[in-house]
């Protein structure tokens, strides 16, 4: 890593009250192994080192605001992409154990890979959709917490995620702006599917000030057996909402 994007990284993590210091080599090593695959692949989006140390970086940690995810968590991230925030939380919390699930087999290749060479022991890559898995046994209520950065609207993210927790768990959902209408059909899903919004945080991206919210929704009843519904249907009819 450029030693001006190691710098910009150890200050954005300062504005969220992290000494990263100690972590600067392995996320210079993470963002080698982005940009050699991304040249490869359409892995991410993003090309400039400075855009993935604060976009993808920097943004994963976020999720991390209000200690929802303190202590010994098994953690799943719903639709990892190319490993955030699952391989950032890693790095910088050991004692998390994180499944990182993607229904595309090329991204958690990455991920796993990225995993090894890191030496990450405590991220476990998971192939498959979220409406199939979420019914396994093993999978369903499976975990005390679940996260997921940009992968759908609210009542879709309710919907995919609730029934992954054990009772008591959270979900930690990483938005952008959330409109009214959103959270209000999320929180209804929410309901629909065993679940209680606890927090909605909203706050701005170290550095570059973009608008950031941070959903978390707590289980506290029983998913009810019929969802998630089949594969397609959580996103084509989402539970209380028509997208605009
Ligand atoms: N969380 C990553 C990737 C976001 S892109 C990041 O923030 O960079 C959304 C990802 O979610 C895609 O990789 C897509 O394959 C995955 N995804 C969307 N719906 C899914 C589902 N129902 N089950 C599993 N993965 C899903």
């Amino acid at each position: 890593m450029k030693p001006e994007n190691e710098k910009l990284l150890l200050e954005a993590g300062a504005e969220l009250g992290f000494d990263l210091t100690a972590q600067a080599e392995t996320f210079g090593r993470l963002l080698d192994l982005l940009v050699t695959a991304s040249a490869r692949t359409n892995l991410t989006s993003l090309r400039d080192e400075w855009a993935i140390v604060l976009k993808h970086f920097i943004d994963s940690l976020t999720c991390l605001r209000g200690g929802w995810l303190d202590g010994e968590q098994r953690v799943l991230d719903l639709g990892t992409g190319a490993g955030f925030p699952a391989l950032p939380l890693a790095i910088v919390r050991l004692e998390l154990h994180i499944t990182a699930m993607d229904a595309t087999h090329k991204k958690v290749e990455f991920v796993e890979r990225a995993a090894r060479e890191l030496g990450l022991t405590n991220v476990e890559p998971l192939v498959g959709r979220a409406e199939t898995l979420g019914r396994q046994p093993g999978q369903r209520e499976g975990y005390s917490r679940v996260v997921t950065r940009a992968v759908a609207a609210l009542p879709i993210l309710a919907e995919l995620s609730l029934p992954f927790l054990a009772l008591g768990g959270f979900l930690v959902a990483q938005k952008g702006v959330l409109d009214a209408g959103e959270l209000e059909a999320g929180t209804r899903a929410a309901a629909e599917v065993g679940g209680d919004v606890r927090a909605v945080d909203t706050f701005t991206l170290p550095v570059l000030g973009d608008a950031r919210t941070l959903v978390v929704i707590e289980k506290t009843g029983p998913t009810p057996q019929r969802y998630p519904r089949r594969e397609g249907v959580p996103n084509k009819q989402p539970l209380f909402w028509r997208a605009t």
